[in-house]
């Protein structure tokens, strides 16, 4: 049995499952500060008996695994995670193998291996919520360089009759400054569940989710992309990202039906815990390998 942990923001999800991707029991622990939510997530892992656990944390993380603070959550904005060091934590606690990246990156690992590029050897996972983050298999392994990707803070060509300043704090308006969640609340003056009737705010959403696209497209030629998270929920922003990557990408290069090449998480919400599982396996296998 294997053990995972999906950090995020707001909440931990932690769950036990198979080799198979089952998963048996979960739990949702609120993230509030590492020592009152880390007693709840060893608490309850000291219930089973795990043979390796995987992590994938919100970031940005250290995830060189020659670095001397490799599994810290580092430059977050969440001042009482910052330096953390997650893997020495579980480590201390659970003497198992422990394999750790980034949410998205295990997202990305989730739906490759279960989900909606479940056979392919490539995809890209995006999510548009809080922030925005993509995680990439290429060639059957998750991409990583000097760290992981940043995907979320691309620049992107501003709509014309856009002036909204953008909400990032390192770029002002990157792709996440101009188009996460918090973007959209503080452009329009509401949140967006309380957005869903005004099409002009959804448009606007795909020509730059569109934008990025192309980007990723024209960089990493994935042979599927999997947008989820909280905002595209909201399904008009795929009809406007399909509207818009066409007209940018003038059949430059040929892609799939776009409404089977972009598409929604085939593990809807599971996506980053079920990949966090897939983590813990492969620790597990490293392991037994040395
Ligand atoms: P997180 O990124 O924190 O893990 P989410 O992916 O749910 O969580 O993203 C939260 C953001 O997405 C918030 O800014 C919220 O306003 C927005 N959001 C969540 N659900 C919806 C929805 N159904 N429609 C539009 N926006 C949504
Ligand atoms: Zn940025």
């Amino acid at each position: 049995m294997f053990g995972a942990i999906e950090a995020g923001g707001t909440k931990f999800v932690c769950a036990v499952g198979d080799e198979w991707g089952n998963i048996i029991d979960r739990v949702k622990i609120p993230t509030t500060v590492p020592e009152e939510t880390m007693a709840e997530v060893m608490a309850f892992f000291k219930k089973y008996e795990l043979e390796a656990i995987g992590i994938g944390s919100f970031g940005p993380v250290d995830v060189n695994p020659e670095s001397p603070t490799y599994g810290m959550i580092t430059s977050t904005p969440k001042l009482a995670w910052r330096n953390f060091l997650f893997v020495q934590a579980m480590k201390d606690a659970f003497s198992v193998p422990i394999g750790f990246n980034t949410d998205v990156n295990a997202a990305a690992l989730g739906e490759a291996v279960h989900g909606a590029a479940k056979g392919l050897d490539s995809c890209l996972y995006i999510t548009v919520g809080t922030g925005i983050g993509a995680g990439a298999v290429v060639q059957g392994q998750l991409l990583q360089g000097l760290s992981h990707p940043e995907m979320g803070h691309i620049l992107v060509r501003r709509h014309p009759n856009d002036h909204y300043q953008g909400k990032c704090p390192y770029h002002g308006d990157c792709l996440e400054g101009l188009a996460a969640g918090p973007a959209i609340e503080e452009r329009w003056g509401e949140k967006g569940i309380n957005l869903v009737g005004r099409e002009e705010v959804w448009e606007l959403e795909g020509y730059y989710i569109a934008q990025a696209l192309m980007q990723y497209i024209l960089i990493l030629s994935p042979k599927r992309i999997i947008l989820g998270g909280g905002v595209m929920k909201q399904k008009q922003v795929f009809s406007s990202v399909y509207k818009y990557l066409p007209e940018l990408l003038h059949d430059y290069v040929s892609l799939p039906e776009l409404p089977e090449y972009i598409v929604s998480p085939g593990l809807g919400d599971d996506a980053g815990i079920t990949g966090s599982l897939l983590l813990a396996q492969q620790a597990f296998k490293e392991e037994i390998k040395r």
